[in-house]
């Protein structure tokens, strides 16, 4: 939980992730609040049991207020449909940071430790049946290693009541092409068989 602020909405009859939504709107916890346009909290169904986890908005995301509405996200929406028969209305996606950083240069690690805590709030809140982490940043985070996501890409990882399945940040795969495209597609077939033996 983000310390000292949830507590204070927790009254007002919204969901506990709406809640959290507030806080983070306003939030001014790392200097990426100086730059961006608005907060990108996260999308999507609520009580998800498939959650994307991308590295952080973009230009377009800042604009749009939502995550990954840019040709990374349309490739994402693509593969999800293709791969997993999903939208992302019935999925949920958030970034490991909820504000765009400078040029789009990578997260720094003060930027990620003070986010930490509002998407480990939304998994907790959520509890999806997979978390599918989207390159690097979302992978190292939520799987606490250092290792690249080549290394630690094509497997499934115990995490908290349910799974973790780490594949490729889309715009990686729109570099990098074909035998990416095929693994992150094997990767969300994956997740899909998880999502499917969920106990209801
Ligand atoms: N890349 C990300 O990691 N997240 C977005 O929301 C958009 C692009």
């Amino acid at each position: 939980m983000v310390p000292g602020t949830l507590g204070a909405v927790a009254e007002s009859g919204r969901t506990r992730l709406d809640q959290l939504r507030d806080v983070a709107l306003t939030c001014t916890r790392c200097p990426l609040a100086q730059g961006r346009t608005q907060v990108v909290f996260g999308v999507g169904n609520p009580r998800a049991d498939l959650l994307f986890v991308g590295e952080g908005p973009g230009r377009e995301e800042d604009l749009a207020g939502e995550p990954f509405v840019g040709r990374s996200g349309k490739l994402l929406d693509r593969l999800m449909a293709e791969e997993i028969g999903l939208t992302r209305a019935e999925c949920y996606i958030a970034n490991v940071v909820k504000c765009r950083p400078p040029n789009n240069r990578n997260p720094a690690p003060d930027e990620i430790a003070a986010c930490r805590p509002y998407l480990e709030e939304q998994i907790a809140l959520i509890v999806p049946a997979v978390v599918v982490t989207l390159g690097n940043f979302a992978t190292q985070l939520l799987m606490d290693r250092t290792d690249g996501i080549g290394k630690l890409r094509g497997s499934v990882y115990p995490y908290g009541p349910g799974h973790l399945v780490p594949t490729y940040h889309p715009a990686y795969v729109l570099r990098a092409g074909g035998e990416a495209m095929a693994e992150m597609r094997a990767d969300l077939v994956r997740a899909k068989r998880l999502v499917a033996e969920r106990p209801s």
